[in-house]
């Protein structure tokens, strides 16, 4: 499906994700970022046409390592305070 540019009109390409904040927009919504190579714009366009299976897969990973990274967190703040 070819996404045009709310700009120029002309096809947009997909962007990669800059940041943090950008992957989990891309993994918790339906919105993908895109680039136009003609007049540089940048932004998010929903993808109606994402394989939901493959996100669900992707989502569950990403909150395992959230969590992994929380308990970790946590069992440092008691390590320290226990001292
Ligand atoms: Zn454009």
């Amino acid at each position: 499906m070819v996404k045009l540019c709310p700009q120029c009109g002309l096809h947009v390409h997909r962007s990669r994700a800059k940041n943090f904040r950008e992957k989990l927009i891309r993994l918790f919504t339906r919105y993908k970022a895109y680039r136009c190579h003609e007049c540089g714009w940048r932004g998010w366009i929903v993808d109606d046409v994402s394989r939901r299976f493959v996100d669900r897969r992707k989502q569950l990973r990403v909150i395992l390592g959230v969590l992994t990274t929380v308990m970790l967190a946590l069992l440092v703040i008691y390590v320290i305070r226990t001292r």
